[in-house]
């Protein structure tokens, strides 16, 4: 199961991960740091690991930091988040941490995002993203998740390679799972009520195109650029997380199955509802909500 889920603050996106991953113990690269505030129990009782990614996004400070983006200055520190979350990822073969768990868990690309901007102004020198830095972005952003999938499809629950044409490993282990979390934004598309786009030229070499009519709305993940609309297609699972609030008293509710807006799927035969608890187990087993 790849799975990402999608949602506001605070929809239970987290929860659902660490709580109901139907296999243990989940390992959380914690980019949000908020395992220490949520989840000291789960830790305490074996079925959670977690690796704090968070570093300042400028290792400027804000003072410095405000001067480089008014400047358009190349920071004059190296920002240490996002060679902090390539460096966990790629030691992971050999991360105990990483090994023993049944489920890796990267709580979330969208806190995730800052440090690759950062990391990518750095390196192009410029505090403003022009063209090319759109594609290196995208780039970054779909080699990252391709890694983390493979990696997750190629390693077993126990640790093991699983061999090439095989689902398990020697010890009949299956591979791990994969969770993310993303927030996310309205994006608008042209659709058949869009009247006519005006193509112009962007500062850097780019286009930039205007459309004039009546635009579809989508929600897609909070990921700038076109990443952020495409990153579904990696993810054998895309649920959409929300509360919905009745007479005071809030109900979290997990959407499997699209609604319109968003480009959600769901890889279990038996979630028949479109709408189920915030719990795995649930939507794998076709549990109905109560009402
Ligand atoms: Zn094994």
């Amino acid at each position: 199961m790849i799975t990402a889920l999608m949602g506001p603050p605070g929809s239970g996106k987290s929860n659902m991960a660490v709580k109901t991953a139907p296999k243990q113990p989940v390992h959380c690269l914690d980019i949000d740091r908020k395992v220490r505030a949520q989840f000291l129990d789960s830790v305490k009782a074996g079925t959670l690991t977690f690796k704090e990614i968070g570093d300042t996004i400028s290792e400027d400070g804000l003072r410095g930091r405000v001067h480089a983006l008014v400047k358009n200055e190349k920071p004059s520190r190296a920002p240490r988040g996002w060679n902090n979350f390539a460096s966990v990822c790629e030691a992971a073969d050999k991360d105990p941490l990483f090994q023993n768990a049944g489920t890796i868990l990267i709580d979330s690309y969208t806190q995730l995002a800052p440090h690759l901007r950062a990391h990518i102004q750095f390196e192009a020198g410029k505090s403003k993203f022009v063209w090319d830095h759109w594609s290196v972005w995208k780039a970054m952003w779909q080699e990252t998740t391709g890694i983390l999938i493979d990696y997750c499809l190629h390693t077993a629950t126990d640790g093991c390679v699983i061999p090439e044409g095989k689902f398990v490993c020697d010890h009949d282990k299956p591979e791990k799972d994969l969770i993310i979390t993303i927030h996310e934004r309205v994006s608008e598309k042209p659709g058949d009520q869009t009247e006519r786009v005006i193509v112009t030229k962007a500062d850097g070499g780019g286009k930039s195109r205007e459309y004039l009519g009546t635009m579809n709305v989508l929600i897609c993940g909070s990921i700038d650029g076109a990443f952020g609309l495409e990153f579904g297609t990696f993810f054998s699972d895309v649920y959409a997380l929300r509360v919905d609030v009745e007479k005071g008293k809030p109900e979290w509710v997990c959407r499997v199955h699209p609604d319109g807006k968003r480009d959600l799927r769901c890889s279990f035969p038996r979630a028949k509802e479109a709408e189920y608890e915030p719990n795995f187990k649930h939507i794998i087993n076709g549990i109905a909500r109560k009402d």
